[in-house]
């Protein structure tokens, strides 16, 4: 092993979490090192994360392709469009991902070298005394000494024991990015984000999906209007969700292109069978703690394996702090971003802050869904005295014009302060306006405060306008 190598800071893990801190840090002047052991699909080391390579943008990517794709056959004759023999081309829309994927881990490398952190690719292990031991793709091991250390190692996907990952029949997220056609029948376990956008993107493209969700309601953690909508939305799509279904078992069967998958669930009629080419195992991820820790590092884990953190992602243990989806919070991209800029903060001497309260959520479907803040049933539970806002894209000329009428905007304020608690979306592209409500409840703004602001028109932002204005029963546009 060759000399130890000292930083100010050491990053285990360069997702969304982990390469924010580094580059905070390293803005700081704090001498900064990161280390990520993932290669990209062409062998080489990929910084970025699951966001950047197998997540978030992949996945925005394909159903961008696949968006295009249904439009042509359910939007533009609308607008008197007509062609003839729309075709998809697999390969290439996958590989269009891949682009994109290579472009954005190939730009996280840069933006490390414009800011002077330095990469190690290979895998690391926390040991006491804030040492990290690196073992690289190349079979050498290098040794850093951090003053800190950051651990944003992030998560994998949670495999079920009766539906182990193939590769081939029985896929992750990682699997069902990169299918090579559209496979006739596929299901999904789980109706969370990634199955409802993994769903959703093979569903465009012809497949016929049936989505397996073990819960009773559809998307329970989404305002219940808004999950009613987007289910009626999703079920003309032809997607087939079926509710209360507990997977038991699976067999694949078959060889070749022939290969198929027999899942077997129970639900309120009692045991079914469905046969599928493809089925997609999306029931959550854990904390990627394994091999991370070795057993002296006195870092916790908590009951769900997830590192041990306070309020200000720190471990307890001097100078070991824990960001990201491998500590407690939404495992959501930007979740991770925050706590990097504010742990790196923190260790510069400035108040580095997350407000988990107004950390925005997104559902990238047709219509997509997104909210911030509390719905109306945790109000109900908290005791907490509000008032209620909606307002329809069927009424906003925008979205009339753009042949996307479907959804609302819902602005919920407090009764009394008129405070604004939460914002829910769902309808096209609201995932652009929900920063709306987020700005509102960071400044602490109230419902009256978004109804005075100027919004132009015609926008689809004009939802959320007339939305904060019927929380006091004077919307223009629609009867009180
Ligand atoms: C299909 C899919 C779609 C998603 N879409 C969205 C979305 O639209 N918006 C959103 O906000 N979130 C989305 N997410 C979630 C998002 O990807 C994660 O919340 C985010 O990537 C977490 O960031 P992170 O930095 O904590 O961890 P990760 O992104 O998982 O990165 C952790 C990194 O650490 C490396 N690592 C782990 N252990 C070690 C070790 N011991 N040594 C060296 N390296 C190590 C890993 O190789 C990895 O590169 C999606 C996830 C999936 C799977």
């Amino acid at each position: 092993m060759s000399e130890q190598q000292t930083f100010d800071v050491v990053v285990i893990g360069a997702g969304p979490a982990g390469y924010h801190a580094a580059i905070r840090a390293a803005q700081l002047g704090l001498k900064t090192a990161c280390i990520d052991a993932a290669l990209g699909k062409d062998g080489k080391p990929a910084l970025g994360g699951t966001c950047l390579r197998v997540g978030c943008i992949p996945s925005k990517a394909l159903l961008d392709s696949s968006r295009q794709y249904w439009n042509m056959g359910h939007l533009f004759d609308q607008h008197g469009i007509s062609f003839k023999d729309a075709k998809i081309d697999v390969a290439t829309m996958v590989g269009r991902k891949d682009k994109i994927v290579k472009q954005f881990t190939g730009g996280i490398e840069m933006l490390f070298k414009a800011n002077k952190v330095k990469a190690f690719f290979g895998f690391g292990t926390l040991h006491n005394g804030n040492v990290v031991k690196v073992k690289q793709h190349d079979g050498s091991e290098v040794e850093l000494k951090g003053t800190n250390v950051i651990l944003a190692a992030g998560s994998d996907s949670i495999e079920l024991p009766f539906a182990k990952f193939d590769g081939d029949c029985i896929v992750d997220n990682v699997g069902a990015l990169d299918f090579t056609e559209v496979p006739n029948r596929l299901a999904v376990i789980g109706a969370g984000v990634i199955g409802l956008e993994l769903g959703s993107v093979w569903k465009r493209l012809g497949a016929e999906v049936t989505i397996l969700e073990a819960l009773p309601d559809f998307l329970a953690v989404a305002d219940a209007e808004v999950s009613k909508t987007a289910a009626r939305e999703f079920k003309k799509q032809g997607l087939d969700i079926r509710l209360g279904a507990k997977v038991s078992a699976t067999e694949t069967k078959g060889k070749g292109k022939k290969k198929e998958v027999l899942v077997t669930y129970s639900d309120a009629k009692g045991e079914q069978t469905l046969t599928v080419d493809k089925l997609l195992v999306a029931v959550g991820r854990r904390a990627a703690t394994k091999g991370l820790l070795a057993d002296d590092t006195g870092v916790k884990l908590n009951e769900r394996g997830q590192i041990e953190v306070d309020a200000h992602c720190h471990t307890g243990v001097d100078g070991v702090w824990a960001i990201g989806d491998c500590v407690r919070g939404p495992m959501l991209a930007h979740k991770g971003f925050e706590e990097g800029i504010a742990v790196a903060e923190l260790i510069a001497g400035l108040p580095g802050h997350v407000n988990f309260d107004t950390i925005p959520w997104v559902i990238y479907t047709e219509p997509e869904i997104a909210w911030v803040g509390k719905t109306e049933q945790q109000l109900k539970d908290e005791g907490v005295p509000y008032k209620v806002g909606s307002f329809p894209f069927a009424a906003v000329g925008r979205a009339v014009a753009m042949a996307e009428p479907v959804g609302f905007a819902k602005v919920i304020a407090h009764a009394e302060s008129d405070r604004v608690l939460g914002l829910h979306l769902v309808g096209a592209n609201v995932s652009e306006l929900v920063h709306e409500g987020v700005l509102t409840m960071e400044f602490k703004g109230s419902a009256d405060d978004l109804a005075r602001i100027c919004h132009a028109h015609p926008t689809m932002s004009e939802a959320i306008h007339d939305a904060a204005m019927a929380v006091d029963k004077r919307a223009i546009h629609k009867a009180n």
